[in-house]
């Protein structure tokens, strides 16, 4: 079979880029390359060689993006055709398989792009509608491959299409739009699926990342572990993800607070779809739709206290020169959430920026919380849910700590 390549591009790259490709890394940043033919689009195949002319690797050229290729593979020579595309997704596919064995859960993960060895692939299930959304616009260009191995190794009843807003879509035909239905009928309104138990709305077309942060899944099975006779607030909260656990295990009262009214709104409707369970229904839920900053300093300011705090912001450092201002942004959500937290109350506090590692995040946080007097006791610092996977260290993007406090 013949590969699939639009285009071939010729490589080299500086000695430090070549090693972090050889030792596996999947991405080559611009200022890596020392040496290309020609230039193209994004799509074109990067064929990476040595200074001897030996082969390198393979991967996908971004002339759009500071990761300027994306690799595919590297060793000996392959041919990167549909077979190999297939055998790739459908690997990935069983994995999951293995883990999510049971129908409590229908929503889940099966591509975790460069962790899966598919860079800037990213597919989630949520019952029987699959998303595929491109980080990249490298596998533009293989779309309708793409759609057709999806389909045929899950036959969902739906597919959509997720675009990253880094992708420019004004010269691509009309059908490559961010949400466009590749497969069946739109759904109309939200997909239900089920995670643990739980019934969820989430929104493939419209909401953020694919729908729902699937990510979180297993933090949340912890706040429901800890979460009994708790009044607990959960900060950016977006549908209530963590709020149903919460309520689920046993919690008093759960605040759901957020900038987004349609999230708040989904919020309450997921309380609403999980009525039967009594758990659930005898919870008291409310939603608070404010800025997180303004709505900490006005709950502290009304003496509000919690036994659980969950904060969980978006990501506050999209490039390089966010990081220290992000770092800042968690240790004053930090300030904030202990001004509500009781003494003995549990702080979550989550981070999702891949450029703020662990430690670092891990370390603003303890930090923020032992000036103000109330060192935190660390219960667990845990990471992303089994089926999001990681396979190279800027793949580690979750990060979340649960502590008591005194
Ligand atoms: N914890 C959620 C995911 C949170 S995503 C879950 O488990 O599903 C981040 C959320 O923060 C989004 O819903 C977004 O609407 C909200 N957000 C962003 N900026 C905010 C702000 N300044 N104040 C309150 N919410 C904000």
């Amino acid at each position: 079979m013949a590969d699939i390549a639009i285009e071939r591009i010729s490589f080299q790259l500086a000695p430090s880029a070549e090693r972090e490709v050889k030792k596996g890394h999947p991405w080559v940043f611009d200022k890596g390359i020392i040496k290309q033919n020609k230039d193209g689009q994004a799509g074109a195949f990067a064929v990476i060689y040595d200074k001897n002319r030996g082969f390198v690797g393979l991967g996908l050229y971004d002339p759009d993006s500071p990761i300027r290729i994306r690799m595919l593979h590297r060793g000996k020579p392959v041919t990167i055709d549909e077979n190999w595309l297939k055998d790739k997704i459908s690997a990935s596919i069983s994995a999951r398989r293995k883990i999510f064995a049971d129908e409590n859960t229908t929503g889940f993960r099966l591509v975790n792009g460069e962790n899966d060895g598919l860079p800037g692939i990213i597919a989630d299930y949520y019952e029987k509608t699959l998303v595929i959304k491109f980080d990249s616009g490298i596998w533009i260009p293989y779309l309708e491959l793409l759609t057709s191995i999806f389909d045929e190794l899950l036959r969902p009843e739906c597919i959509i299409l997720r675009l990253s807003r880094s992708i420019d879509t004004k010269k691509l035909p009309e059908k490559v739009r961010d949400g466009a239905v590749l497969k069946g009928a739109a759904p109309k309104g939200a997909v239900i699926f089920r995670e643990n138990g739980i019934l969820f709305e989430a929104e493939p077309i419209h909401g953020q990342k694919t729908g729902f942060f699937l990510d979180q899944r297993d933090n949340r099975s912890k706040v429901e572990r800890y979460a009994k006779n708790r009044d607990v607030l959960n900060v950016f909260s977006y549908t209530g993800g963590f709020s149903l656990y919460a309520a689920r295990g046993g919690a008093s009262s759960v605040i759901s607070l957020d900038v987004s009214e349609p999230a708040l709104k989904a919020a309450v409707r997921n309380f609403e779809l999980n009525r039967d369970d009594i758990l659930i229904s005898e919870c008291r839920h409310s939603t608070i739709c404010m800025d997180a900053f303004e709505a900490l300093t006005e709950l502290a300011r009304q003496k509000k206290r919690f036994g659980m705090v969950i904060v969980d912001p978006p990501s506050f450092a999209r490039k390089q020169s966010d990081v220290e201002s992000a770092v800042s942004a968690y240790q004053k959500l930090t300030r904030l959430a202990l001004g509500v937290l009781e003494s003995g109350g549990i702080l979550v506090s989550a981070s999702c920026s891949a450029r703020v590692p662990s430690d670092m995040f891990f370390d603003a946080v303890t930090r923020a919380a032992a000036k103000t007097g109330r060192p935190l006791q660390i219960m667990q610092k845990t990471g992303h849910a089994a089926d999001h996977p990681v396979g190279f260290p800027e793949g580690e993007y979750l990060k979340c700590l649960f502590a008591f406090t005194k």
